[in-house]
C-alpha cells in the first residue's frame, strides 16, 4: 500500500513499482489496528492492474485509519460481549 502525498490527484497514473496502469477502485482496504486486521469498504483509491499495489491519497489514508480504528473498536466490544465478561 502506497500513500501519495499530492493534493491535485488521488494517485499517480502509473505504478511506482512496476510501471503498470492504475485503475480506480472502491474495494475494501485492509488495515491493521493493534494486531486486528480490519476491512474498510467504500474508500476510493487506485490499484495497479499489473501487480495489485494499492495507492491512496493522504486524505483517504487518514480516513482509512480513522474508519479502521472505529471498526476495530467495535470488534473488541463485540468479542468481549461474546465471551460474556460483563
Ligand atoms: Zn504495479
Amino acid at each position: 500500500m502506497t500513500v501519495v502525498d499530492r493534493s491535485h490527484t488521488a494517485y499517480p497514473s502509473a505504478c511506482g513499482r512496476c510501471g503498470g496502469e492504475l485503475a480506480p477502485s472502491c474495494d475494501p482496504l485492509e488495515f491493521e489496528v493493534e494486531g486486528t486486521l480490519v476491512e474498510v469498504p467504500g474508500l476510493e483509491h487506485g490499484v495497479c492492474t499489473r501487480c495489485g499495489e494499492e495507492y491512496l491519497s493522504l486524505e483517504v489514508a487518514g480516513r482509512l485509519q480513522r474508519e479502521a480504528a472505529r471498526l476495530a473498536d467495535r470488534e473488541c466490544i463485540r468479542s468481549e460481549r461474546e465471551r460474556g465478561s460483563s
